[in-house]
């Protein structure tokens, strides 16, 4: 079936009042981003609707991409046609005989701008109905109250328009709407769907990903890095910034007893996320902690961490079972990426008993002997910022990466 265009509604962005205009625009912008690939496509932005128009491009391939754009509540695929009935029954006619392949009810429901058609919206609701079960007796049945599919009429000046079939968005808000976070990304499960659910609610992010050679692998950054890829998907490009940590852990896990080890560790891993945040215009951090999980995850632990800075440190999956983030994971197609089995850096040095409640005064004492400026210092002089596109690779680059794993 050639449609015309996809019409695209709004959900939660219509309550939005003054700042309607600036989500429609930005809405606008992500589409396009996320149809670059699509030259002839050409995106409008309305106050009610957004209009896809297609020239001629593929529309099972536009909407595979646009089902990625947060933002979106539904869309229809639309065949416009003259405003001429015989057109529309021919148009309703392969609508049908497209999406219909077994019996089931149907309704037509018109809606008329232009009032100078020949026929209104009772006449043609009426018509096409007669008209399309005429045409498929075998399948065809009218229900007016509870329909399975509904053929949408819509007369306007420009032409006459129809579409039988809503397809769900994304939902959420457009990326960019709410600002810019930092996310600490590792290569674990929970980072990257923390990411989605910040990206989901209008968040842009910019990936923090701490790296310690040799202990860990290129490969756990390849990692990382194409785990970006694919969060990349749901808003067109990510800047990747990877953080040396060599220095601080070897530092840390020489000067720090065991049990503050984890907490040290995190203590720095946060200063450095708000230092780049700062520099970068972040207005928060948000990490892939789930209250509970793991001995850094307890209350107790968080505030401690938390106490190196006065930014809000966001946590999406905070609530969540894990169960629930690995559906999630595997949804958005990172879940098989996140359980290759390369170490980071926190793998590598955690101590065998984390303390559960680590204690603020204790956390200060430890990094008495620390040169905590001069080590920050050193990290940061180390970055290096990637800025990766949607679904880039970075894994299979390198051959003997699953060799290792053999
Ligand atoms: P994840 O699956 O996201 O790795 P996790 O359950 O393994 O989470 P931790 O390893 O304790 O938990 O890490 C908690 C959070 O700290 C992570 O979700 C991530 O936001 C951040 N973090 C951990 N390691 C790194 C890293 N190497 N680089 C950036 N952030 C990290
Ligand atoms: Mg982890």
């Amino acid at each position: 079936m050639q449609y015309d265009e996809i019409m695209v509604r709004y959900g939660e962005l219509s309550t939005k009042g003054h700042n309607k205009r600036h989500f429609i625009e930005r809405l606008g912008t992500n589409v396009r981003d996320a149809l670059h690939q699509f030259p002839n496509v050409k995106v409008h932005p309305k106050a009610d609707r957004l209009h896809v128009i297609l020239n001629g491009e593929n529309s099972v391939q536009v909407m595979d991409h646009l089902k990625m754009v947060f933002g979106i509540q539904t869309f229809s695929p639309v065949v416009k046609v003259a405003k001429d009935y015989s057109a529309v029954v021919k148009a309703a006619t392969a609508l049908i005989a497209d999406q219909v392949s077994k019996p089931t009810t149907f309704k037509v429901e018109t809606k008329r701008s232009d009032h100078h058609f020949e026929m209104d919206t009772f006449q043609m609701n009426r018509q096409l109905g007669a008209d399309l079960l005429e045409a498929f007796p075998e399948l065809l049945k009218v229900d007016v109250h509870q329909p399975a599919v509904t053929v949408w009429v819509e007369i306007r000046l420009d032409g006459i328009y129809l579409s039988s079939e809503v397809i769900k968005g994304a939902g959420g808000l457009p990326v960019g709407t709410a600002g810019k976070g930092m996310m600490m990304l590792s290569g674990g499960i929970d980072s990257p769907v923390a990411a989605y659910l910040a990206m989901k609610r209008g968040v842009s992010l910019e990936m923090v990903h701490f790296y310690s050679p040799p202990y860990t692998s290129e490969q756990a950054l390849a990692k990382a890095k194409e785990l970006t890829g694919k969060l990349a998907n749901y808003c067109g490009s990510i800047n990747f910034i990877e953080v040396p940590f060599t220095e601080i852990q070897e530092t840390v896990k020489e000067k720090v007893p065991e049990g503050y080890l984890m907490t040290v560790q995190r203590r720095f891993m946060l200063r450095l996320a708000v230092e780049l945040a700062n520099r970068r215009k972040g207005l928060a951090i948000f990490n892939g902690e789930s209250l509970g999980q793991v001995a850094s995850q307890t209350m107790e632990s968080m505030r401690t961490i938390e106490e190196v800075t006065n930014l809000p440190v966001l946590r999406p999956v905070l609530s969540y079972d894990k169960t629930e983030i690995i559906k999630i994971a595997e949804e958005i197609d990172t879940y098989d990426l996140s359980i290759l089995p390369y170490e980071d850096c926190c793998t590598v040095f955690t101590p065998p008993s984390p303390k559960t409640k680590p204690r603020i005064d204790r956390a200060q004492k430890y990094e008495q002997v620390l040169d905590i400026d001069g080590l920050m210092q050193r990290a940061l002089a180390g970055i290096k910022i990637t800025r990766i596109h949607a679904g880039e690779e970075f894994l299979n680059q390198n051959e003997d990466v699953f060799a290792e794993l053999l």
